[in-house]
């Protein structure tokens, strides 16, 4: 597969990041031991990059990955991010990841900032500070930003100490804040230019656009400024369509419409209607609606955000 670097930060990658999210107990929820086999199997294959974040509590599954590889793993790119907003929190968040990581370094430590707009300069100054520190100390190699609002990639592009941007983009436009899907675009490549590293999440929607999986993906590896892709995989199915499609082979049909059962999210009857998921949600998908949560499908992007945060665990995605 295709290596790509990424900005100006001498970090190479493959087209295809291994998002791990989904695997995790927001999501489907399997165990280390599972979800290490599967990003084992991906490595072995020539996936060399893996996305994750503090919050997806997959730091386990990555580790049991990478423990079972005769090499620790050695040349595997981790790209993690925390919604840390001071500078002891971030501390705590770097010192987190390179402990359940097992690594003194971290490739790329990412302001996790999904819904915020370019004020998340200035109000998590201190975390901001915090990558800057530690690139400095030499246990990050880059630092940068994950984020749905266009304003964002925007403002990323003028700030120095950025030097990697991890932007939603999809065919649809879905889930991108303060633009259009057309406005995204532009900001990428205005990013690109200003020497920033850029890999693309929500190529796919999470799952909303898998009935054209190839147009989805083309649509994505085509834009320029864009270097890698980070697709959510749970199953082994889904690891063999994602590697044909970004080695360029062609994709079975019979492993398409194994594939294509798309994700759901369910709210079961026993919602209090407490709002938490409507606060949390960064694409206005739900509301609650005569004291129980809906969801809006045509908004919904099956990112999970909203599940971990309901405390009747009410949200599930299938
Ligand atoms: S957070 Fe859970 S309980 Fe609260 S409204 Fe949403 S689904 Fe219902
Ligand atoms: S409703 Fe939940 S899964 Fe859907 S976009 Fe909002 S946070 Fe993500």
């Amino acid at each position: 597969m295709q290596r790509r670097k990424l900005g100006n930060t001498g970090i190479e990658v493959t087209e295809l990041c291994f998002g791990v999210l989904p695997m995790g107990p927001n999501q489907r929820g399997l165990s280390p031991e599972e979800g290490g086999r599967l990003i084992r199997k991906a490595i072995e294959r020539g996936v060399n990059f893996l996305d994750t974040a503090q919050s997806y509590r997959t730091y386990p599954h990555i580790r049991a990955a990478l423990d079972s590889l005769p090499d620790k793993g050695r040349d595997v790119v981790i790209s993690t991010k925390s919604a840390a907003k001071t500078y002891e929190e971030m501390a705590a968040a770097v010192d987190e990841a390179r402990q359940a990581l097992g690594r003194d370094v971290i490739d790329i430590f990412l302001l996790h900032a999904a819904r915020v707009d370019a004020s998340v300069f200035d109000e998590r100054k201190g975390a901001y500070e915090c990558l800057l520190d530690r690139k400095s100390m030499g246990v990050i190699r880059a630092v940068g930003i994950s984020t749905h609002s266009v304003e964002v990639v925007r403002k990323a592009a003028e700030v120095d100490g950025i030097d990697i941007v991890f932007p939603i983009i999809n065919v649809q436009g879905m889930g991108i804040l303060h633009g259009t899907r057309d406005d995204m675009v532009q900001a990428i490549k205005a990013a690109a230019g200003a020497g920033k590293g850029l890999f693309a999440m929500k190529a796919l929607a999470g799952g909303n656009l898998l009935s054209d999986i190839e147009g989805a993906f083309a649509y994505v590896r085509a834009i320029e400024g864009i270097s890698a892709v980070a697709v959510g995989m749970v199953k082994e199915e889904e690891l063999d369509i994602n590697l044909a499609i970004f080695n360029d082979e062609p994709v079975p049909q019979a492993l398409k419409t194994r594939v294509v059962n798309t994700k759901k999210l369910i709210i079961q009857a026993f919602c209090i209607g407490c709002g938490r998921c409507v606060e949390t949600c960064p694409n206005m998908a739900m509301e609650v609606v005569d004291g129980k949560a809906r969801n809006d499908k045509s908004r919904c992007i099956l990112c999970g955000y909203c599940a971990p945060v309901c405390p009747q665990f009410a949200i599930r995605l299938v």
